[in-house]
């Protein structure tokens, strides 16, 4: 069953091959069994799950399932939880249990889905790795001693190794993607305002964004489709009617013009560009029509991301001082005592790094030269972007610069580490949808293929993935020790 798609899941419950419960019985086993050598959760809730499977089965007996009923899933912990503890990766929220689910949370609770879990990540979402998480590392399924990605690896290493059929991610910088693209899974980082962040532990506000991460095309669909929409709770979240997705999955590529900005090429490792060069191989047969575009600024999308968004989380994790909610610190002197030792004893190392980089990037005097003249450079890249997009409908390159690396090998290195994510930051800097699909493998890590969409074309990029995904099998391999 754990090699299943959504809908092929979703047909096998409606034909009663098997239950809500049987089906959730199934992953919370493999999760058992598998999880220990994967660490991808944080939180296993069979209860809930047990319980949230009985209610979709009541639904499907009585003939009321929609497309996710009964299918089982797990949230990015990031992702508040009404009383099921809520981490965010970090020690600071080690004992937090929310008192409310976030919007998508909701949204996927009310489409009949069963929540088996909460996954591991990067502390705050901030790492590419999932080796900042206060919890311990996550490892890749298709190599242990390699990294699953991040911050959103549990998701991709549960869903790569099929212990969940599906999982949320977010994306600030890559998150979805670049995780996506190291464990072999199909995510889709959506347009920014197009998913509600209401519930959804900040990071950096004007970047991330929540999306679905599972095998396929077709799956992210299905997921994006009970997630999206507007939020009034969310003052970001963008008034405009959600297309249906899965009307337009299989339309015929003849004629679709897509970009290769040739900035993301220029450097590429060439295992990674002749993987690239067989899918555009695909397309090409499929009627898909080719053009060199160039973005010429996307070379300060990195240092720009790197002012924006310690800034915009300098702000954020203010909020964690030891009085409201979160870890406190033993036995405070003072109230500076309390404030100093709890930041100090609750926050890891790369949180603090980025907290102290915004803090300065944002004091009086500096913020001109740096969090405006980043804004500034912003304004760039999308413009780079919107100048593309008059002259092709989405754009094809890679997601990361390498398959995945291995364990400790960028730790003592941020820089190196910041520059995993070169392909997929200027995305969110400008607020644009973007999708990580499997497209082959360099000795034996997946890899994975970026196709970047104009605002609010989630589903032609859908559109584009899927007719790949049917001609090739990529997205349908298993790691063979999880197989
Ligand atoms: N790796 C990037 C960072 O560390 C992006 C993280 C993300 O998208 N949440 O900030």
């Amino acid at each position: 069953m754990h090699n299943k798609t959504l809908a092929e899941l979703a047909q096998g419950l409606k034909r009663r091959e098997f239950s809500s419960r049987e089906l959730t019985q199934h992953f919370l086993e493999r999760i058992r069994r598998h999880d220990r050598r994967l660490n991808a959760f944080i939180t296993v809730t069979p209860e809930r799950a047990l319980a949230d499977a009985e209610a979709a089965d009541a639904a499907l007996a009585r003939g009321e399932a929609g497309p996710l009923t009964g299918i089982p899933l797990a949230q990015k912990d990031i992702f508040c939880t009404d009383g099921i503890r809520t981490t965010c990766g970090s020690r600071m929220l080690d004992n937090f249990p929310p008192p409310y689910d976030a919007t998508v949370v909701a949204r996927l609770a009310e489409a009949g889905t069963v929540l088996l879990g909460k996954l591991n990540m990067d502390e705050f979402a901030m790492g590419s790795s999932n080796e900042t998480s206060y919890y311990g590392p996550v490892r890749n399924p298709w190599n242990t001693d390699c990294v699953p990605g991040g911050s959103s690896g549990g998701s991709a290493a549960a869903v790569a190794a099929g212990l969940t059929p599906a999982a949320t991610g977010t994306d600030t910088g890559g998150s979805i993607r670049q995780p996506a693209a190291f464990c072999g899974i199909t995510g889709l980082k959506p347009t920014y305002g197009r998913v509600s962040r209401w519930g959804m532990v900040a990071f950096a506000s004007s970047l991330d964004q929540g999306g679905p991460m599972a095998r396929s095309a077709e799956d992210c669909a299905l997921l994006l489709q009970a997630m999206a929409g507007f939020d009034p709770k969310d003052s970001t979240s963008v008034d405009r009617p959600v297309p249906d997705y899965g009307a337009v999955l299989n339309r015929e590529l003849k004629g679709v013009r897509i970009g290769l900005p040739k900035e993301y090429f220029a450097d590429l490792d060439p295992a990674m560009a002749q993987v690239l060069e067989a899918a555009m191989a695909e397309y090409r047969r499929l009627g898909v029509e080719f053009k060199e575009v160039s973005l010429p600024n996307i070379g300060l999308s990195v240092p720009a991301y790197y002012v924006i968004a310690p800034s915009e989380c300098s702000s954020n994790l203010a909020r964690y001082d030891g009085v409201r909610y979160g870890y406190r610190c033993r036995d405070p002197r003072d109230l500076e005592d309390l404030y100093l030792r709890t930041r100090a004893e609750g926050f890891g190392a790369e949180v603090k790094r980025r907290i102290l980089i915004g803090t300065y990037a944002l004091s009086a005097g500096y913020y001109d030269a740096y969090y405006l003249k980043a804004q500034k450079i912003r304004r760039l890249i999308a413009d780079d972007f919107r100048r593309a997009f008059q002259e092709v409908d989405a754009l094809l390159g890679p997601t990361t610069p390498t398959p995945a690396f291995r364990l400790g090998e960028k730790t003592g290195d941020p820089i190196a580490m910041y520059l995993s994510d070169i392909y997929t930051i200027a995305v969110n800097l400008a607020g644009l949808p973007g999708m990580s699909v499997p497209a082959g493998f360099i000795d034996g890590r997946p890899v994975g293929m970026q196709l970047i969409g104009d605002y609010f074309a989630e589903d032609r990029l859908l559109n584009i993935a899927h007719r790949y995904q049917r001609e090739t099998d990529w997205h349908r391999r298993l790691p063979p020790d999880f197989a």
